[in-house]
């Protein structure tokens, strides 16, 4: 809502996805994600090299895409019928229109989405308005291809080369890939329209500890000029533009204060040990191997979770050797700690060029995590689990499936595995011959039926964010429906409590890897419901560690207990809050 006139002071209320506070110059980004037929968007003077850069990036990953999609039905065809993918390659590199598209942006100050989408239609429409029914058919080429092109486009940020340094972005979508992307010496924070506390690229800032709010109305944008200044506070998730100097005095304590508590949280000399002794091992969330600085600084117990797929987010797929190397350094940097690598989790709101797919109505229904990788994508999986099975004689390494909902799904990989194992044997490889293998626990069918998976599985990872998704039919990336998300709804409860059983009665580990592992809100309530694990981003360990110092496994239970005959979301968390506001007062008044 906005609460005050664009000249002055204007306070957004937004939702909070990212904690800290970012004050800086904004950089505005005008364009917009899933945008079918780009709107007349014009751009300022120091925009136009970001825009171009963009334009070029999009072509770029086109062309690999089409590579890609080539070499493999080559490989299919054997006929030389993918000759196909070259005409189209000739459209991406067609100069005339290219440096068409270059003119408007650079001249007319269009955006690019705009400047490419009029300049490939004025192509396409000219050819095919002639008699020539070659001519016509290579229309239906280049809105074919154009089509990709402005997937490309509207899947583009700035590259990092074209943004100011400390700055704030402002945009109306951020996906995954491009949050990965940014570069975090220069991004103090973002704030965007769609989005929710447990989207990807939410999860993504908190782990790059990047302060970030969504559900910023659509009109901010307009009321910006870029370098003007703006607040994020990634606590209470308000977006401030044009702060007055009292405000901005007033954030600046702000942070220095919220700086000094999780400072004093960091301290990894204590153990997560509960007042009556019993121990909830906590263990981190990473990205790659860059994360494991963080990780070791605050204690963590080993890698709950390495979301592997960012490894992919890059033009070409990574290659055995290279995914080796980034598995070896996780694991010989964990010194014997275990370390839980999910396989490739493609699907979603999580897109990669370099993993060719096809567009779903429904992705997060479709072909997702484990099932496109064991259906359409078995090389790729094969040759990432060869490079699991190479590092895992460097460390404790455990794989983990992602979108688990059949037992067929556990044994395929197996049969994998084993395959992969034999290859690599009479190749004389080293590698592991005995390693353990999970399922996530992200579906109301894999929870219903953790029985049957755990005798499967050696072990399980509750995905709550999935999970709540699933359980309660709400889109996790959709901020129209952000309100009703809850993990503490008593249905999403007693899907953990009944996972948790599972696993006691086959004596497996269960892990917590969702969000709400790291929110210290939930922290009695996990315990309570049985779980032995819980993996979260490095900032949060400190804050769930001093929780579970201040309460007892007897208290946990009973609010579990609570929890489970709860009539909504709300009552069901009162327990554990009340545990929470006893434990650590200072952290409450925070959250
Ligand atoms: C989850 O679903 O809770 C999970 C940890 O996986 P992701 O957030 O990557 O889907
Ligand atoms: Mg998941």
């Amino acid at each position: 809502m906005v609460t005050n006139a664009p000249i002055t002071e204007v306070i957004i209320q937004a939702t909070a996805v990212s904690p800290g506070i970012a004050i800086g110059r904004v950089y505005p980004l005008r364009h917009k994600f899933n945008a079918d037929i780009p709107a007349d968007t014009t751009i300022a003077e120091s925009e136009v090299a970001g825009e171009l850069a963009r334009f070029h990036r999009a072509l770029e990953a086109t062309r690999n895409e089409l590579q890609i999609l080539r070499e493999e039905l080559d490989r299919k065809l054997q006929n030389g019928d993918a000759g196909i993918f070259d005409a189209h390659l000739m459209i991406v590199d067609d100069r005339g229109m290219n440096s068409a598209v270059d003119t408007m942006i650079r001249d007319s100050h269009k955006n690019a989405d705009y400047a490419f989408f009029r300049t490939s239609e004025r192509y396409a429409a000219a050819l095919a308005a002639t008699d020539d029914e070659y001519l016509r058919e290579r229309a239906a080429d280049i809105r074919d291809v154009s089509g990709r092109i402005r997937r490309h486009l509207q899947n583009q940020t700035a590259g990092n080369e074209d943004l100011p340094d400390r700055c704030i972005i402002v945009a109306p979508d951020l996906t995954p890939s491009e949050t990965a992307g940014l570069n975090k010496d220069k991004v103090l924070g973002f704030a965007v329209e769609t989005g929710s506390a447990v989207s990807h690229t939410a999860i993504l800032a908190r782990s790059m500890r990047i302060p970030a709010v969504t559900g910023v109305p659509q009109s901010v944008l307009e009321q910006l000029s870029a370098a003007d200044t703006v607040i994020v506070d990634g606590f209470q998730g308000k977006l401030i533009l044009h702060p007055d100097p009292r405000t901005e005095e007033a954030y600046r304590l702000k942070a220095a204060e919220a700086d000094k508590v999780f400072s004093a949280l960091r301290s990894s000399a204590v153990r997560p040990e509960m007042k009556d002794g019993f121990e909830i091992q906590l263990s981190g969330n990473i990205e790659s191997a860059a994360d494991l600085s963080e990780l070791r600084a605050v204690g963590a117990w080993g890698v709950g979770l390495m979301r592997s797929e960012f490894l992919f987010n890059r033009p070409q797929l990574p290659d055995e050797e290279t995914q080796l190397a980034e598995y070896k350094e996780i694991l010989a940097g964990c010194s014997g700690q275990p370390v839980v690598i999910r396989t490739l989790d493609v699907g979603g709101d999580k897109f990669f060029s370099a993993v060719s797919r096809s567009r779903e109505q429904n992705p997060f229904l479709g072909l997702r995590g484990i099932r496109l990788t064991l259906r359409e994508q078995q090389e790729v999986f094969r040759t990432q689990l060869r490079a699991l099975l190479r590092a895992g004689v460097y460390g404790d390494l455990r794989i983990m499936l992602p979108m688990v909902t059949n037992p067929d799904e556990l044994d395929d990989t197996r049969t994998l595995i084993q395959s992969c194992q034999e290859e690599l044997a009479k190749e004389g490889k080293e590698f592991v011959r005995q390693v353990m293998l999970g399922a996530m626990i992200e579906t109301p069918a894999a929870a219903l039926t953790a029985h049957t998976l755990s005798e499967k599985a050696d072990f399980f990872s509750i995905g709550t964010n999935d999970l709540t998704q699933y359980t309660l039919a709400i889109d996790r990336s959709n901020d129209r429906v952000a309100y009703l998300y809850a993990p503490s709804h008593p249905a999403v409860l007693k899907l953990i409590a009944l996972t948790a059983d599972a696993a006691a009665r086959r004596g497996i580990p269960v892990s917590v890897c969702g969000q709400m592992a790291g929110d210290p809100r939930y922290t009695a309530l996990l315990a309570g419901l049985g779980v032995h694990e819980l993996s979260m981003d490095a900032g949060a360990i400190g804050a769930v560690r001093r929780v579970l110092r201040g309460i007892s496994m007897a208290d946990a239970r009973q609010a579990a207990m609570q929890a489970l005959a709860a009539p909504d979301a709300r009552t069901a968390l009162q327990a554990s809050c009340k545990l929470l506001e006893r434990s650590a007062p200072d952290l409450a008044a925070l959250l």
